[in-house]
């Protein structure tokens, strides 16, 4: 029993995540279903530190040091469950097995509850990053027993990725809060890409701007508040040339976006919840409709457009105004996401640090962004911040854009370029500002046909009107 961690599921996540504790100087165990694997990862990187390689699940476990703490990396859902029924009857009370992979988060509730009846304490992580993530330090939203945090907290940390020094890991909350706020994230970062794709077809239709220069429009965006990951790596897809046709390789790649189901996850959730997560919806249902293959061919051309050829006068004051539509939207899409977090928080029992989130999602993951910076601080000022968009920083951020928001808006729905994300959170954003909505017609329209009452604006009480007969109001 020598080896401080351990690592079940060695494919690529796993591989990275043991060589990463390892180059960190922990001594790791590992092991993987296929005994070939283990030891490609001991030849192959050997010298990264100290592996501590098993061949079964029984001698893995005996070569960790009490309490074991075993990461599993496998394919989430069925063999996950596999892995752990392997597991528990050779671990004893008090042993940590934290799950690494991208389970869903009712999967994880049902899990640690099931470790918990056999003394072991069960953490739902979530990781993101990838496996360059995995690697040199991703993003940690470890779930679980608090005091599971304090032994296997430092670890996680340590090899998480830093940002000014801090780690981009912290203790998330009780059972599936890891793997919940792991899911949020992708969600979010669902509604991110969307945004910048429709930034880039306004750009691309309204300017008739080539792809690369578009790229170097992104590349100085990424300059200024919305630096991100994802502007970044936006710029370097746009300016790569297909090696084969010699055409910018965004074109040579078909137009359809596909998914592992996480974004799906999300928005059922906040369907769940009754959390408007348009921004993160919008984003799930442009790859449902891209990948509509009968729908798209039976539309094209066939329905009209009616939509004029598209003129920009000012293309700086057009470039500015795309810009400042982009971070508008995308402060709605995170605003949105963080509501949901904060939903489930209070639902669950999990007492979700929202700053906190914000803070380990700077570095290592995929919707890195100096912007989050900004989200920590809003709920540095507030940690029950009601909106986020509602916070004087946004509100300010935000209220700069609004006029340039609306005018984007307006172009693309006259020209008949389709921005399904920017519109719902400019929507949004006029929603949730309104005084008065027509939720009122609504809500009257379901006391009319299905007696289903209505409160007043003037006084207490619930109300139904007799619609069929007299038209007289009750008092419920
Ligand atoms: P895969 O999801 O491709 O899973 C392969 C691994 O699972 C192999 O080690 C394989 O063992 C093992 N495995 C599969 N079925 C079983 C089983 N029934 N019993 C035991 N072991 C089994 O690997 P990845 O490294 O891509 O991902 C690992 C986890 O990390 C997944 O949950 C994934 O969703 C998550 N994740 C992945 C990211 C990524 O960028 N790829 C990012 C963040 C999270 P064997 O070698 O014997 O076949």
């Amino acid at each position: 029993a020598t080896a401080q961690i351990g690592v079940t599921g060695l494919a690529v996540m796993g591989r990275n995540l043991a060589r990463n504790f390892a180059r960190h100087g922990y001594t790791v165990a590992v092991h993987n279903r296929s005994w070939a694997r283990t030891q490609s990862l001991v030849a192959d990187h050997g010298a990264d530190g100290t592996f501590v390689p098993s061949e079964s699940m029984a001698e893995f476990v005996a070569s960790l040091e009490r309490p074991r703490k075993v990461v599993v990396m496998v394919k989430a859902g069925g063999p996950t469950d596999a892995v752990i029924a392997e597991l528990v009857p050779l671990l004893e009370e008090g042993d940590i097995v934290i799950d690494a992979g991208n389970a869903h988060f009712p999967d994880t509730i049902r899990r640690e509850a099931e470790l918990k009846a056999h003394g072991l304490h069960f953490v739902g992580t979530g990781v993101s990053g990838g496996e360059e993530g995995a690697l040199n330090g991703p993003s940690i939203m470890p779930g679980g027993s608090r005091e599971s945090y304090t032994t296997l907290g430092p670890i996680l940390e340590d090899i998480s990725a830093k940002v000014d020094g801090v780690p981009c890991c912290a203790y998330v909350g009780p059972n599936g809060a890891g793997h919940f706020v792991k899911m949020v994230h992708n969600g979010i970062e669902y509604a991110d890409m969307q945004l910048i794709a429709e930034a880039y077809d306004l750009l691309r239709q309204g300017l008739g701007a080539s792809a690369s220069e578009i790229g170097d429009i992104f590349a100085e965006w990424n300059s200024g508040d919305l630096e991100s990951f994802l502007i970044e790596i936006s710029a370097d897809v746009l300016r790569h040339v297909d090696a084969e046709t010699g055409q910018a390789f965004v074109d040579v790649v078909l137009d359809r976006a596909e998914q592992k189901g996480t974004g799906r996850w999300t928005v059922q959730n906040a369907l769940d919840l009754g959390v408007p997560i348009t921004g993160i919806a919008e984003a799930t249902f442009a790859r449902a409709l891209s990948g509509s293959v009968p729908q798209r061919e039976a539309a094209r051309g066939a329905l009209p457009a009616h939509a004029a050829a598209w003129d920009v006068q000012d293309r700086d004051a057009f470039v500015e105004d795309v810009r400042l539509a982009l971070y508008a939207s995308k402060v709605v899409a995170y605003s949105q996401g963080f509501d949901q977090i904060a939903a489930a928080s209070a639902e669950y029992d999990w007492d979700i640090d929202r700053g906190a989130m914000a803070r380990i999602w700077r570095g290592g993951c995929i919707i890195r962004a100096r912007f989050l910076n900004r989200i920590t601080e809003a709920y540095e000022r507030d940690a029950n911040l009601p909106l986020l968009l509602a916070d004087e920083y946004f509100t300010g951020a935000v209220g700069n854009g609004v006029a340039a928001w609306r005018r984007v808006v307006a172009a693309a729905a006259q020209n008949g370029v389709p921005t399904p994300a920017f519109s719902s959170s400019l929507a949004y954003y006029d929603g949730v500002r309104a005084d008065r909505l027509p939720a009122a017609l609504v809500q009257a329209q379901r006391d009319f046909f299905g007696a289903h009452t209505y409160h007043r604006v003037d006084r207490d009480g619930t109300f139904h009107t007799e619609w069929t007969g007299d038209r007289s109001e009750t008092a419920q």
